[in-house]
């Protein structure tokens, strides 16, 4: 079913005001979540032509009805062949010289198809500009993302009150789902991550059969998503009484959580706030038991940017929205991870996440 339109002129508009600065005729979008950004377009096959006057939307018959109702600005062509062809094709007939594409999403085979049926066309690489703008989040990606993080919190809420030892990792991790639908999310945003015991050391420890057993850390990281957009969030809980090394550990990557988030803001770069985080671990003696980097955007891909990381270039604009996720994890003993959402501004952040998060570790 074609889900609610979303208006999304703005977004195809300043696109369009970027081409001359682009020095290209016309871009062609195929990257699927890239079209949705920019069009409004939720189904599988679909491809945007734009030029600094107008836009022009590929598709095939399956999606002739959700393209005329999602679509709307753009002329709407239903195409029988290849969609990048049709593409090609038109920028060919309207002599355009150089035309951007995504080459970072594109198959050589077809890169080459492109040139086949458009010689004449030179095909630039638009260098992920799409990527750059989804970044800066606009007023209704806000609402949507805070609906999707409500869910999520809800469902985490409703499911841990409820862990036991003896339920295996993946009922968990179908209780959290279920729960998920239930509270209104299209599905889930990744592979739910439940790990616990010695698995909590595994920073993806995808949920196993493995049962929950008294004093065991529980890590769970998971997210719904809602009109496309996703949602993350991760905890440590204890099960039963912790021991004192356990609650060590949690409070000092709860505090390198603090510390980041304190200092967020539009202007930092990634990797200033990264390193925020990681010196207060690397200083309580944890520094290499915190083996990825510190957060990443969220929107309509689960991983997107800017990047937290000791290795991410340039600064966090205002608008961004970021998780912040410190961890530390102990081959053969287990680990801690707690991860927030945050939507950046120029002065500060707002954190988005409500769930549970005491400065102790909670003990279920
Ligand atoms: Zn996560
Ligand atoms: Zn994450």
């Amino acid at each position: 079913m074609p889900e609610e339109s979303v208006d999304t002129s703005c977004r195809l508009e300043a696109l369009r005001r970027r081409l001359p600065v682009m020095k290209v005729d016309a871009v062609v979008i195929s990257n699927l979540t890239n079209v949705r950004y920019l069009t409004g377009f939720t189904g599988t096959a679909g491809l945007a032509l734009v030029t600094p006057a107008d836009a022009s939307f590929y598709t095939d018959f399956r999606y002739e009805a959700q393209a005329a109702e999602q679509v709307r600005p753009l002329r709407v062509s239903i195409e029988k062949r290849s969609l990048l062809r049709a593409a090609a094709l038109q920028a060919k007939k309207r002599r355009f010289s150089v035309v951007g594409v995504e080459t970072h999403c594109l198959t050589v085979d077809q890169k080459e198809s492109l040139e086949k049926a458009a010689p004449g066309v030179k095909w630039v690489s638009v260098k992920q500009a799409i990527e750059k703008a989804r970044e800066v989040k606009d007023a209704s990606e806000i609402e949507t993302l805070r609906t999707a993080i409500g869910i999520t919190d809800k469902a985490f809420e409703s499911v841990v009150a409820r862990l036991r030892p003896g339920l295996t990792e993946s009922e968990v991790a179908w209780k959290l789902e279920e729960s998920l639908i239930r509270l209104g999310a299209e599905g889930k945003s990744f592979e739910t991550i439940v790990a616990s015991g010695a698995r909590s050391a595994l920073p993806h420890g995808v949920a196993s059969a493995k049962k929950l057993q008294l004093g065991d850390l529980v890590t769970i990281d998971f997210g719904g998503k809602y009109q496309g957009y996703c949602a993350d969030l991760t905890r440590t809980v204890c099960l039963g009484k912790s021991t004192s090394e356990q609650r060590k550990i949690y409070s000092i990557v709860r505090s390198a959580q603090l510390r980041a988030e304190e200092r967020l803001s539009s202007g930092l770069a990634g990797k200033v706030i990264d390193k925020i985080a990681r010196d207060y671990i690397t200083e309580k003696g944890y520094g290499k038991e915190f083996g990825h980097g510190l957060g990443h955007g969220v929107g309509l891909n689960i991983h997107e940017g800017p990047r937290l990381s000791s290795t991410a270039t340039g600064k966090l604009c205002a608008g961004c929205v970021v998780t912040v996720e410190p961890g530390i994890y102990i081959k053969d003993w287990g680990g801690v991870r707690i991860e927030d959402v945050a939507w950046v501004s120029d002065n500060g952040c707002e954190i988005l996440t409500t769930a549970l998060k005491p400065a102790r570790l909670p003990e279920i």
